[in-house]
C-alpha cells in the first residue's frame, strides 16, 4: 500500500513540482590506508573488473544523452577504462599491501599531480580523474558514486546539501525540484536554484531518513510530500509579472537602479533579457568553481568579457574572487580551518596573495575595454576601512576608476562612515551580513530561521549604512538575496539604498513593485519595520502597509 507523509522545510525558490525522487550521494571519505589485505593478489584483482563496470555504466549513461553531456561522459568512460590507472593501483596493492580503495585513491592522486603540472588542457582533466577515482572507490565499496547522478528523465533531487559546482551544473530541463536536509535561505544552493528557476526547499529535516519513491515539492511554502508510490511528473514555476518598463523608479519618480546578480554568461543574458539596468554583483568565483589551476590573466579576461558583453555601455560591478567557506576554490589549495566562514576567505585571501588579486584586476580592466561595459570593482568580506583603502589603491593602480567594497561583516557596517571616506560606493551583502550578525552559518539548516533577511537587527544595520551613505554623498546598494523580495526591496529603498541587485527571475517583480510605491511611503514603512522586534512582525508590518 502506498503512503504519503509531509515534511516542512524552508521554501527558497518558488514553484511547485512533483516527480520521481533521486538521491544525491554524499562525498566519500578519504579511503583508509589499512587494514592490509590478507591476500594482496586477490585484493588487486578486484580493481580491473570494477573499472570495467564503471566504464560500462558511464557508456550506458552517455548513450542516453546528446551534445556536451555525452562528450563528458564518453571522456570519463575512456579514462575509467584506461589500463594505466588500474595497473598502477594494482601494483600499489601488491607492493605496499594497502586496500584496493586506498590504492585507487593514491594512483589517481599521482595522475592528477602530473596532469596539473602539465598545465593547459591536461590540467583541466584533473577533475575527471578525480571523478573516475571516486566512482571506482564507490564501486569497490558497494555504495552509490557521489554527486548528482545521470538522470534518465525528469526527477526531483534530494541531498544533504549540494556543492555550488554541482548546483550550478544542474539541468533545469531534468531537475524538477531540489530538496536538501541542510542549507538556509541564503546558502548558495538556494541562490543558484533561484537563478535556474528550479523550485527548492532547504533545511528539510528528515528527508535523508525517508526513502521516497516520489516527492511533491512546494518551493513557496516549504512543504515536501514524501510518497512511497511513484508520482506523476508535473511542474509549475511562476515567472512573475512582466509589466515593468525597465527603469527602476518609485511612482513619484525616485530613481533606484534595478540590477542583476550574475555568475556566468547565461545569467548575464537572462539578466539583460529581464531588463536589468546593469550588474550589481558579478560573482567571479562562480567562473572557477571547478578549476584546479589558477586561470591565466588571458583566460580570465576572455571569461569576464563573455559575461560583461550583454551589458556593453551599462554599469557593471565586478566582485573580485570571494573564495573560501561555502565557495572553496580548489586551485587556491586552502589550509583546513576549524571555522572556514571566520577564516581566510574573500579579501583575506587576496591580502595573502597579492599577485592573484593583481592578475585578476588586470584581467577585469582588460575585459572592461573588450566589452565596453562601464566597469567598477568591489572587494568581498571587508572588515575595516584600512582593508577597503588597500583594495581601492590596488584597483586604481590597475587602471580601474571606480572601486568599492561589500559590507557583509558587521564591523564594516558599524564603521560605514570611515569606509565611505576611502571608497566610491558600497554594496551590502545581506546573506553574509545576516550570517555574521546572528552567528548562524548560512549553510546549516537548523539555524535557517535566524538568516531571515526581515530580522530587525539586520535591517537596523542596513539603516546605519544608509545614513552613512547620505552623509557621504556616495551610493549604497544591496546585492544580497534581501533585494529580491518585492516588499523588502521597498523597505531597503526607505533605508537609503540607491540600487538593488538580484537574480534575473526577481527583476521584473521588484521593478513592478517599486513602481507602485512612493519614496515617503518606503521611508515611513522602513521606520515602522525598524521598530519591530521580530522578522515575522517586520514582514507583516511592511506587507500590510505596502500591499506589494
Ligand atoms: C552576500 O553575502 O550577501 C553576497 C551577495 O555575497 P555571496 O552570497 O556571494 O556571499
Ligand atoms: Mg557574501
Amino acid at each position: 500500500m502506498s503512503s504519503t507523509t509531509t515534511l516542512q522545510g524552508v521554501g527558497v525558490s518558488p514553484g511547485q513540482a512533483a516527480g520521481p525522487a533521486v538521491r544525491v550521494a554524499e562525498p566519500l571519505p578519504e579511503p583508509a590506508t589499512g587494514p592490509a589485505p590478507t591476500d594482496p593478489a586477490a585484493e588487486a584483482s578486484r580493481i580491473g573488473p570494477a573499472a570495467k563496470q564503471v566504464a560500462r555504466r558511464l557508456e550506458e549513461a552517455a548513450a542516453t544523452v546528446t551534445g556536451e553531456a555525452r562528450e563528458v561522459l564518453e571522456t570519463t568512460a575512456a579514462m575509467a577504462a584506461d589500463p594505466a590507472l588500474v595497473s598502477q593501483a594494482e601494483q600499489l596493492v601488491t607492493d605496499r599491501g594497502v586496500p584496493a580503495t586506498r590504492a585507487v585513491f593514491e594512483a589517481a592522486g599521482t595522475f592528477a599531480t602530473a596532469l596539473a603540472a602539465a598545465g593547459g588542457y591536461l590540467a583541466e582533466r584533473v577533475r575527471d580523474i578525480e571523478d573516475v577515482a571516486n566512482r571506482l572507490i564507490a564501486e569497490l565499496t558497494g555504495v552509490a558514486p557521489p554527486g548528482v547522478p545521470e538522470l534518465s528523465g525528469p526527477s526531483v533531487l534530494y541531498a544533504r546539501d549540494l556543492a555550488p559546482a554541482d548546483t550550478a551544473g544542474l539541468d533545469p530541463a531534468k531537475v524538477l525540484a531540489l530538496v536538501t536536509e541542510e542549507g538556509g535561505p541564503t546558502s548558495h544552493t538556494a541562490i543558484l536554484a533561484r537563478a535556474l528557476r528550479i523550485p527548492a526547499v532547504v533545511a528539510c529535516r528528515g528527508i535523508l531518513d525517508a526513502d521516497p519513491a516520489g516527492l511533491v515539492v512546494d518551493g513557496d511554502t516549504g512543504a515536501v510530500q514524501i510518497t512511497t508510490a511513484t508520482v506523476t511528473v508535473r511542474a509549475a514555476v511562476d515567472t512573475g509579472p512582466t509589466d515593468w518598463n525597465g527603469t527602476g523608479t518609485t511612482v513619484d519618480g525616485y530613481r533606484v537602479k534595478i540590477l542583476a546578480n550574475v555568475g556566468n554568461p547565461d545569467d548575464a543574458k537572462a539578466g539583460a533579457a529581464a531588463g536589468a539596468e546593469g550588474v550589481g554583483l558579478f560573482r567571479t568565483e562562480f567562473c572557477y568553481l571547478s578549476a584546479t589551476t589558477e586561470p591565466s590573466e588571458a583566460d580570465q579576461r576572455a571569461a569576464y568579457t563573455a559575461v560583461l558583453t550583454p551589458f556593453a555601455g551599462k554599469p557593471v560591478v565586478v566582485r573580485t574572487l570571494d573564495a573560501g567557506a561555502d565557495k572553496p576554490l580548489s586551485f587556491l589549495d586552502p589550509e583546513p580551518e576549524p571555522n572556514p566562514a571566520l577564516g581566510v576567505r574573500g579579501l583575506r585571501v587576496a591580502r595573502d596573495r597579492v599577485g592573484l588579486l593583481d592578475r585578476q584586476l588586470a584581467a577585469i580592466a582588460g575585459a572592461a575595454a573588450d566589452s565596453g561595459a562601464d566597469v567598477s570593482v568591489m572587494a568581498p568580506m571587508v572588515a575595516t576601512a584600512e582593508e577597503a583603502e588597500w583594495f581601492v589603491a590596488r584597483a586604481r593602480a590597475a587602471g580601474i576608476r571606480r572601486a568599492g567594497v561589500m559590507i557583509e561583516i558587521p564591523a564594516a557596517a558599524l564603521t560605514a562612515r570611515e569606509v565611505f571616506e576611502v571608497t566610491d560606493f558600497v554594496s551590502i551583502g545581506t546573506n553574509d551580513l545576516a550570517q555574521y550578525v546572528f552567528a548562524a552559518d548560512r549553510q546549516v539548516g537548523a539555524v535557517a530561521a535566524l538568516n531571515d533577511p526581515w530580522q530587525p537587527a539586520l535591517l537596523r544595520l542596513i539603516g546605519m549604512v544608509g545614513e552613512a551613505s547620505l552623509a557621504a554623498g556616495k551610493p549604497a546598494g544591496v546585492c544580497g538575496e534581501a533585494a529580491a523580495d518585492p516588499a523588502l526591496a521597498c523597505v531597503l529603498v526607505g533605508l537609503g539604498m540607491a540600487s538593488l541587485s538580484m537574480n534575473a527571475p526577481a527583476i521584473s517583480r521588484v521593478g513592478a513593485a517599486l513602481a507602485t510605491v512612493r519614496l515617503d511611503d518606503c521611508q515611513t514603512v522602513a521606520r515602522t519595520v525598524l521598530a519591530t522586534g521580530t522578522a515575522a512582525a517586520a514582514k507583516e508590518a511592511a506587507r500590510s502597509a505596502l500591499e506589494v
